[in-house]
């Protein structure tokens, strides 16, 4: 447990936010744990490819009723704040063990919040399709809920929140 402990503190060092304090030397590392491009480039090709597999865009076959736009009620275009935010800078992925350790078959945070993004939005009509895509040992439950994904984030949005809310949404669907 005290190991346990002082990894996370090890990891939240590691990964902070570029200090505002400009007196000092500060040092700027490319993400970790990814394959670097050039300097600080990182090569997110796998990243993307599972960004990708998730389908990030609207799915349904119904047309809107009046031939325009497909509506919202306020509570339902709500439901989206906290996740459509996401910058897809991969902070939160590559500051997560699990996905250091299984990132050929685990999603990640960045790709799992976006993924219910689109399980959250009222109008999108796959959402059996997105959950079966989702339900095996790797995509989403190699999340241990250690929460480096939340604490990194520079948009301050909440992945772990996301990937608690999708099992929650599995164990009862
Ligand atoms: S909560 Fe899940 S996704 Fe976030 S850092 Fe922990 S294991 Fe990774
Ligand atoms: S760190 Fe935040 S903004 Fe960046 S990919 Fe993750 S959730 Fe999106």
């Amino acid at each position: 447990m005290i190991f346990y402990a002082l990894f996370r503190r090890f990891l939240i060092f590691k990964i902070g936010r570029i200090p505002s304090d400009t007196s000092k030397e500060t040092k700027i590392y490319p993400l970790p744990h990814t394959y670097v491009v050039k300097d600080i480039v990182p090569d997110l090709t796998q990243f993307y490819k599972q960004y990708k597999s998730i389908k990030p865009y609207l799915q349904r076959t119904t047309p809107s009723p009046n031939g325009k736009e497909y509506l919202q009620t306020k509570e339902e275009r709500k439901k989206l704040d906290g996740l459509y935010e996401c910058i897809l800078c991969a902070c939160c992925s590559t500051s997560c063990p699990s996905y250091w350790w299984n990132s050929e078959e685990y999603l990640g945070p960045a790709v799992l919040m976006q993924s219910y993004r689109w399980l959250a939005d009222s109008r999108d009509e796959k959402t059996a399709e997105r959950k079966s895509a989702l339900d095996n040992s790797m995509s989403l439950y190699r999340c241990h809920t250690i929460l480096n994904c939340s604490r990194t984030c520079p948009k301050g949005l909440n992945p772990g929140q996301a990937i608690a809310a999708i099992k929650k949404e599995m164990a009862f669907s």
